[in-house]
């Protein structure tokens, strides 16, 4: 009889029987594990579990983001060196490429960061 085994009480990923250690749970996600008798009788705060699967979907959305950002930042300025859009003339906007590098690189000068 298969046991039901609960979430991981970390991050709320799914748990696994360990082949490598038998008797034991573990959990793909963080690689936490305990004995199964252990693993069962964690307390499991479902709204813990639903903020960690929401943050981990934000961070992997967030990687994807910066990762397509980079692939634009390589692009060229269409203006050549530097947009004039980037100071003189913010209604027109940089182009793509020089948009992207400017997300990319740090900001001290914006308040607020929350
Ligand atoms: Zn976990
Ligand atoms: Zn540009």
């Amino acid at each position: 009889m298969k046991v039901a085994l609960k979430p991981c009480p970390f991050c709320g990923g799914e748990a696994v029987a360990l082949v490598t250690r038998p008797g034991d749970v573990g959990c793909d996600e963080c690689g936490s594990f305990a004995a199964l008798s252990t693993w069962n009788r964690r307390v499991v705060d479902p709204a813990l579990a639903t903020f960690a699967a929401t943050l981990k979907h934000a961070e992997a959305r967030a990687e994807k983001a910066e990762a397509a950002l980079r692939e634009l930042a390589e692009l060229d300025c269409v203006y050549g060196d530097e947009c004039p859009g980037l100071r003189s003339n913010p209604r027109h906007g940089p182009c793509v490429g020089c948009r992207a590098r400017a997300a990319l690189a740090p900001t001290t000068t914006e308040g607020g960061a929350k």
